[in-house]
């Protein structure tokens, strides 16, 4: 077996290849030069070159590929949201995900297993049927559900635990899914990569160069490039990048934190969240139950974790399933996220000519991934923005055109 191995191994048949080359010297002029190597970045510059044709694009990355928010999500795909335009746009994310392994070559691990949002009180089932109509309206798979419903869905759940807060209903939706977060993001680089794509990691953005209102290059630690589009994507530092350029984004920055615990036998098959406990479950493929809830509640640079974090995450966990006391948790982090007054992203053009934003995806923006990168890149391909992002615009503010999708948001991410 182990001379068979290394036979294999040494075959000059089975040559090593590497999915994503070396960072290659930078060139003194791109097309597009990408800020941030994160999933957002990375389906962009996937989506430039493979459907626009536009190949000389640069993805420069400070740290090293999807190093931020996108390697630290608890990766929730869904689109039970409550405006029209926000159920419209996770829509067609949560399409592209179910598509994603075929079109990457690259098994995602897309896991449709649907997500189950819990009421504890009066006012959270009438937000549901709110939700319910809106996303039924909008062709998502979504209900309301009676308690005999929860526990038909999930037997394992602590339906009333001393009466404190006991389970009045849920919020069913059929669509809710997983994907294996590393591999997202490896595998548009991958395939951004084979269609000429330069990944630079290890490479920072210091400044935004601007001729006459409009982008010229941009300012790196390794030296200065020039290009006709610049697109911002760089999660949690969003507000400061654009701030090289002179954008103001109404963007603050909270920590946001997850924890996981050992692997246990396999139990939970859905996802689960609650409102009131502003806590979330979901077991991984390899039995370790992944456990996130809210933000922190003052804004910080900093991914460092909390022992106050730990215990509320661990409390609510307990309450729902009383069994996991005794549980230890293996990890926790905390990723820092760019979030905005209506809990929806800025997408689309910036105050300067052919400057594009992709930000303000705060503790939602992975199930986004593949949508915001393929229509970033239709934006900048065609000088167009299509009518899908339209609701996102950062002007949005200005005109008190706010999206509100802080009641869908909450602690389900
Ligand atoms: C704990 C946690 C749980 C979450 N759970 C979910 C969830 O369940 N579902 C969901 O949809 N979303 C979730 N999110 C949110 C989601 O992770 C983010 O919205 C999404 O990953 C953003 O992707 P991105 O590519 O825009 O940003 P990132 O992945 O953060 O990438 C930005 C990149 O830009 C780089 N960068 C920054 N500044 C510079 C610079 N000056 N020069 C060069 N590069 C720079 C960074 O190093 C980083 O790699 C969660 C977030 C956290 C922290």
């Amino acid at each position: 077996m182990v001379f068979r191995l290394l036979k294999y191994g040494l075959s000059h048949r089975y040559p090593v290849t590497g999915d994503i080359p070396a960072t290659p010297d930078l060139k003194p002029r791109y097309d597009v030069v990408i800020i941030g190597g994160g999933g957002h970045g990375l389906s962009c510059a996937y989506h430039l070159a493979r459907y626009h044709g536009i190949r000389r694009v640069a993805v420069l990355e400070k740290g090293w590929l999807a190093g931020g928010n996108t390697s630290r999500n608890t990766t929730t795909i869904r689109s039970n949201y409550l405006t029209p335009q926000g159920i419209a746009f996770y829509k067609e994310g949560l399409e592209l995900f179910a598509a994603m392994s075929d079109e990457l070559d690259f098994n995602i691990m897309f896991s449709q297993r649907g997500q189950l949002t819990l009421a504890h009180t009066e006012a959270t089932m009438r937000a549901f049927h709110t939700r319910a109509e809106a996303g039924t309206y909008m062709g998502t798979r979504i209900e309301v559900v009676d308690p005999k419903g929860v526990e038909a869905l999930c037997p394992e759940l602590n339906m009333d635990y001393g009466g404190a807060l006991e389970i009045l209903g849920g919020l069913w939706h059929a669509d809710g899914a997983t994907a294996r977060h590393d591999a997202v993001a490896w595998g548009y680089a991958a395939q951004a990569a084979r269609c000429g794509v330069e990944i630079h990691q290890r490479t920072e953005v210091d400044g935004i160069e601007i001729a006459a209102g409009r982008v010229t290059g941009v300012v790196t630690s390794r030296g200065a490039i020039a290009c006709d589009h610049v697109l911002i994507a760089c999660g949690g530092m969003n507000y400061h990048v654009a701030q090289m350029a002179g954008v103001e984004l109404p963007i603050r920055t909270y920590p946001l934190q997850a924890m996981v615990t050992q692997p246990v036998k396999p139990w939970l098959n859905i996802l689960i969240s609650s409102v009131s406990l502003h806590t979330y479950l979901v077991q991984s493929s390899r039995g370790e139950v992944v456990i996130g809830g809210g933000s922190d509640p003052y804004q910080l640079y900093s991914t460092r974790s909390t022992l106050d974090m730990k215990e509320h995450l661990a409390e609510g966990s307990v309450h729902l399933f009383p069994f996991l006391q005794g549980v230890r948790v293996l990890r926790q982090w905390a990723g820092i996220t760019d979030m905005t007054p209506d809990y929806s992203p800025i997408m689309g053009a910036s105050p300067v000519t052919n400057l594009w934003l992709d930000c303000g995806w705060g503790t939602w923006g992975f199930k986004a991934t593949g949508v915001a990168g393929k229509r970033l890149a239709e934006c900048i391909a065609t000088g167009r923005v299509p009518a899908i992002l339209h609701p996102f615009a950062l002007e949005r503010f200005e005109r008190f055109a706010l999206l509100n999708e802080m009641g869908a948001t909450a602690a389900s991410h």
